[in-house]
């Protein structure tokens, strides 16, 4: 498994413009290369590859001797970037979609250089990443911030810029850890919007209150920048504000959301949810036309803010977290139908009648048993996920016979 690992660099003024020099001359090699590609393509349909590239290399070292103060693996990497563009462009082509022609890159969009390979053949590694600094061949030692260190064995390094920070980033191979969980429990999760998620133990965890709270500010300033005059500072400043806004409630979610990913994790085996992309109410609403083909009202509007909400509550972010972590930590995740999982008793697997949302309640007429809309609905997304039939009865008799 590849881990990377990302810690800011410190450049002296002279270390930053050798790193931006590298960074320009990759990304005009880069231009040159797709030109290349794309003029023997266009003039006589000859597909260009990296090894015909490559090749090149030491001639335009001798033309351009800048380019010998690059490390060479830097610049092979370069044109295997280019190499990589035009196999995912020629997929594209066979699959019959858009296939959206390798573009140049300018000034802003190419912002990284690669050290393919930190250890070389003999053992001898091309970057050093000590404590405190990092040694890059041909530009000297860098000072870098660690706030963690390495885990397992690096293999690449990457130079980036971010507006005007530099990063250094390492990709480590690690060996996937594996954690004794904490139970060797299932368990299947009802998202919902009433509350965040739901458990089939019947546990809840709630949308957290500040969400609505910072919501309800967002909204206020993107009331209040309305109003405000173009092209005035006040403008100029309020838009800053909404950006702030925007970004605050983004990562109180992130952290939300990492928090409860974490505890599943941590805590069972086998996590199972809904697929979302089968959702219901994810879905949109199909139009409903009358026999005289006029549509219909079909609550297309209640629909649409509904979903709204849903994507809101960023479940798909959330489920893909869960993945993440569950990946490394050895826990195993599933997605499955979430068809009539409102509908089906959880206890006696027999089909009731479909509930609208404002019922919060199963109760079951065969069985009699009373659950949580969202426990009950929880409990057979585990047995889907558990691959046991939810039509397979556990007892026969109805509620009424029971009673009787
Ligand atoms: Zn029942």
């Amino acid at each position: 498994m590849m881990k990377a690992f990302k810690y800011r660099l410190y450049p002296t003024c002279k270390q930053a413009d050798a790193l931006q020099f590298t960074l320009d001359r990759n990304r005009e090699l880069y231009n040159a290369a797709l030109e290349e590609r794309r003029e023997a393509w266009r003039m006589s349909r000859v597909n260009v590859t990296y090894a015909m590239q490559s090749a090149q290399l030491p001639e335009i070292k001798e033309i351009r001797p800048e380019y010998k103060e690059i490390y060479s693996q830097i610049l092979q990497d370069t044109l295997k970037r280019v190499d990589k563009a035009f196999k995912a462009f020629f997929k594209r082509c066979k699959e019959d979609k858009t296939p959206g022609y390798p573009r140049f890159q300018g000034y802003d969009r190419y912002d990284s250089f690669t050290y393919p390979q930190i250890e070389k053949l003999k053992g001898k590694p091309t970057i050093t990443i000590e404590e405190k600094k990092v040694v890059l061949p041909k530009i000297g030692q860098i000072k870098v911030k660690k706030q963690r260190d390495l885990e397992g064995k690096a293999k690449t390094a990457t130079i980036k810029r971010e507006g005007d920070r530099w990063y250094l980033i390492i990709t480590c191979e690690v060996e996937a850890r594996v954690k004794l969980p904490y139970t060797d429990l299932p368990i299947g999760i009802d998202m919902g919007l009433k509350h965040f998620m739901t458990d089939s133990h019947g546990d809840v965890v709630d949308n957290p209150r500040f969400f609505r709270k910072s919501h309800g500010r967002l909204k206020k300033l993107q009331q209040r920048l309305a109003k405000k005059k173009k092209r005035s500072n006040r403008r100029k400043k309020a838009v800053k504000s909404v950006a702030n806004a925007h970004k605050k409630v983004r990562n109180q979610r992130k952290d939300f959301h990492h928090k409860e990913s974490r505890i599943l994790v941590d805590t069972f085996e086998t996590i199972i949810f809904e697929d979302l992309s089968l959702h219901h109410m994810v879905r949109r609403p199909k139009a409903k036309q009358d026999e005289n083909g006029k549509y219909l009202h079909n609550g297309a509007a209640a629909k649409g803010g509904l979903n709204k909400s849903i994507l809101d509550a960023g479940w798909a972010s959330f489920i893909e977290l869960v993945k993440h972590k569950a990946a490394w930590a050895g826990v195993t995740v599933i997605e499955v139908d979430p068809k009539k999982t409102s509908q089906i008793c959880s206890a006696c697997h027999k089909e009731g009648e479909h509930k609208d949302l404002s019922v919060r309640t199963h109760l079951c007429t065969y069985c009699g048993v009373v659950l949580d809309r969202d426990h009950n609905a929880a409990v057979n997304i585990r047995d889907r996920g558990l691959g046991r039939s939810l039509r397979e009865p556990a007892s026969s008799g109805t509620f009424q016979e029971a009673l009787a």
